[in-house]
């Protein structure tokens, strides 16, 4: 149970004066619903109204605060024009503007001959300067409460600047003083503020340089939020230790036979990862292990022959791909390995039906079925398992952990091998997977030729149809991506169609359309006539992001390649290079390149190192991006960002171990204070692996 102390930060922001409906809905929408939220909703600028020149002295396009008296009100002649009043000082006159000015309001604010000051913008037409509406109006005695540093938020449509700070002071107002759940030395040695006086200092910089994640008041908001996450994932990566797992030992047979059918020798890292999740599935607790591996590393072989260990042991084992074509696609692979292992696998995604459907679900149960594959149609309640003992879950990005958590529930003492072909790098493999122990395919398949990769822009398109028309008559096959516009399917799809529609009418016949809005069946007619060489080019939106293998492709092109993450451009090319021909890819940019967007597609150009792309663009851009936090499920950082703060997520780390190695329960002050912490930033669920809540 949350304790009292946090009640008032999570009550709906609603409860906070000037925040009716239609506004909170703006408000959590961007920041997020609760008062801790606004708390979070750090200034990303700053305005600075201590410039107090005289009128002459007032230069255009910079703010002014302005000490003068009102010399004359100059009404609208005629409706719908602006209202004007003219101030003056002994230097000049400067004239305020306002449209739509209701003339009672501007006279009680602006009284003839009164002496006042205002803040604004100054512009000037023909010398003469000019404010239009001045951001802040006062009586000149005031004065003090207009000459400040204001905080400008993150803002949305119908909240303006003033109206967030306002917000946000009200949220800091409710914030309450909290048990210190810093260890002393640490907060000392880095002279970090209290948790309070960090908030209020961060949400009222005094300056530009105040703005810098690295202030300490940011570093300490960053830590403690990165600590509530390591000592969450802590948590429940003990509470899995704990759960009893059982000794899974296959005897070889089925793998030998397998690896027998392999027209290659398993790489070394393929080999030592193994040993590694045959060493998990020995022991007596549960396996929770990522297999990290590019693009093309053989994840699959790996997945298959630790699965056929717990098959051999006599449990069953499953693997889970976040679509249907991965789904289809690894029972492709898997199927004439199995059969070669003479074991059967069935497949179990929303598209089994009926007595098929019902079939598999029997024979799960039953036990008569030791290996299936399928989408997360398999965390189905429906869905029970006879004694599943490992389940393997591909491309985890697209699962959270709850899902994962979920899968494991399904049998007595699952052991999970989580596989992702995104290659993260350490320090996010720290904060989403910091739970699991992890092995990784550093080195890839013998014989593999680098991808010819090059930059186009857009206005060269007509270039890039010619090529990959040439590429086509030399019977190549080629892959042509578009763009995401606006997480918008319809967009997306337009643009797809128009595309197809084009390239068709240049290439003739044989090129195919896939995206996300088709139905199973199709997409796989479509996939299948590409793979069988009955199509040339394949116009996709991103639906063959991961995973897809047509070995014969070798042209990749992607339009709008600056809207897309650098990982998920690396996926993207990694379709090519599959087979033995030379492959090229083109990647189609919209002009004029931003900087960082220069910078990010030169990486591509100059690597394919998966784990190095990944480090620059999390340099480049920060986490959130980098691991398209959104639909992943993973934690989103709202105070920690971890291109800055990566030394601190180390540091939090090794405290939440320490922590719990001298304090199991929380049940010290300092323990106590923790257990604050977690549940003010949400980390409930790992508070119920406690003992005592
Ligand atoms: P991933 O899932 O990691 O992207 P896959 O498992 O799909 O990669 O493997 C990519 C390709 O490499 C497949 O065609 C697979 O048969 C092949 N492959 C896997 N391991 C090896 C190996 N040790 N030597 C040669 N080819 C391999
Ligand atoms: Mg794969």
């Amino acid at each position: 149970m949350r304790p009292e102390i946090l009640f008032p930060l999570f009550a709906p922001i609603t409860s906070l004066p000037r925040l009716g409906e239609k506004i909170a809905k703006r408000v959590a929408a961007l920041a997020g619903p609760h008062v801790a939220d606004l708390l979070w909703h750090l200034p990303t600028g700053i305005v600075d109204r201590r410039f107090a020149p005289r009128i002459a002295e007032a230069p255009a396009g910079r703010v002014a605060t302005i000490t003068a008296r009102v010399d004359a009100h100059v009404p609208p002649l005629v409706p719908r024009r602006p209202y004007r009043v003219r101030l003056i000082d002994e230097t000049g006159i400067l004239e305020l503007t306002f449209f739509h000015g209701q003339a009672a309001w501007l006279e009680k604010q602006l009284p003839l001959g009164a002496k006042v000051v205002v803040s604004g913008m100054v512009e000037r037409f023909n010398d003469q300067p000019k404010m239009v509406h001045p951001d802040v109006i006062l009586p000149a005695d005031e004065a003090d409460r207009a000459a400040t540093v204001e905080a400008i938020h993150p803002l949305t449509d119908g909240v303006t600047a003033r109206q967030m700070r306002g917000f946000v002071a009200a949220a800091l107002e409710r914030a309450p003083a909290l048990p210190e759940w810093l260890d002393p030395t640490l907060k000392d040695r880095r002279g970090w503020p209290d948790w309070r006086d960090a908030l209020a200092a961060a949400q009222s910089p005094g300056s530009e340089a105040e703005l810098s994640p690295e202030t300490p008041a940011r570093m300490r908001l960053a830590y403690d939020e990165l600590l509530a996450n390591q000592l969450a994932l802590s948590l429940v990566r003990r509470a899995q230790r704990d759960l009893r797992g059982r000794a899974v030992v296959g005897d070889g047979r089925m793998a030998a036979k397998v690896t027998g059918a392999l027209p290659f020798a398993l790489t070394g890292a393929q080999a030592r990862a193994l040993e590694e999740i045959r060493a998990d599935q020995a022991s007596e607790s549960r396996m929770l292990r990522l297999l990290q591996g590019d693009v093309g590393s053989g994840k699959t072989v790996v997945a298959l022959l630790a699965m056929l260990n717990a098959v051999e042991a006599g449990h069953q084992a499953a693997l889970m791909a976040p679509t249907e074509i991965l789904a289809r696609q690894h029972l492709e692979t898997i199927q004439p390995l199995a059969d070669a292992a003479g074991i059967e696998v069935a497949v179990l995604t929303g598209r089994e039906k009926g007595k098929a459907r019902a079939a598999v679900l029997d024979r799960l149960a039953t036990g008569t079925l030791a290996m299936v594959i399928g989408t997360h149609a398999l965390f189905q309640e429906e869905v029970a398992f006879a004694d599943l003992a490992l389940a393997v879950v591909d491309e985890q990005h697209k699962f959270g952990v709850h899902q994962r958590l979920q899968l494991s529930g399904k049998g007595r003492a699952v052991d999970v091998l989580v596989m992702t072909a995104t290659p993260i790098p350490r320090t996010l493999t720290l904060t989403a997977y910091g739970d699991m122990d992890v092995s990784r395919l550093d080195e890839k398949p013998p014989g593999r030729r680098p991808v010819q990769t090059v930059t186009v822009s857009s206005e060269r398109l007509g270039e890039v149809v010619e090529a990959v028309a040439r590429k086509v008559r030399e019977g190549e096959r080629v892959y042509w991506v578009c763009p995401l516009v606006d997480e918008s399917e319809q967009v997306d799809l337009a643009a797809a169609t128009e595309r197809h529609a084009h390239l068709k009418e240049r290439l003739g016949s044989r090129v195919g359309l896939v995206h996300g809005r088709m139905k199973g069946l199709d997409k796989d007619a479509v996939m299948a006539a590409f793979a069988a060489g009955d199509l040339d080019v394949l116009v996709a939106t991103t639906v063959i992001e991961v995973g897809v293998n047509v070995p014969a492709a070798t042209v990749m092109v992607v339009e709008h390649a600056e809207r897309f993450g650098l990982a998920q451009l690396h996926q993207l090319r990694g379709r090519v290079g599959r087979g033995d021909r030379p492959s090229s890819c083109l990647l189609v940019f919209e002009p004029p390149l931003a900087e960082t967007a220069r910078a990010r597609l030169a990486i591509l150009r100059e690597t394919e190192d998966g784990f190095r792309i990944a480090e620059e663009d999390l340099k480049l851009r920060g986490a959130g991006e980098v691991l398209g936090t959104r639909q992943s499920g993973l934690p989103a950082f709202r105070l920690a960002d971890l291109a800055v703060h990566g030394d601190l997520l180390a540091m939090a780390r090794d405290d939440a171990r320490l922590v719990l190695a001298r304090d199991p329960d929380l049940a010290d002050p300092r323990g106590k204070a923790l257990r604050v912490l977690l549940y003010l930033f949400e980390r409930d669920a790992a508070v119920r692996y406690l003992r005592s809540g």
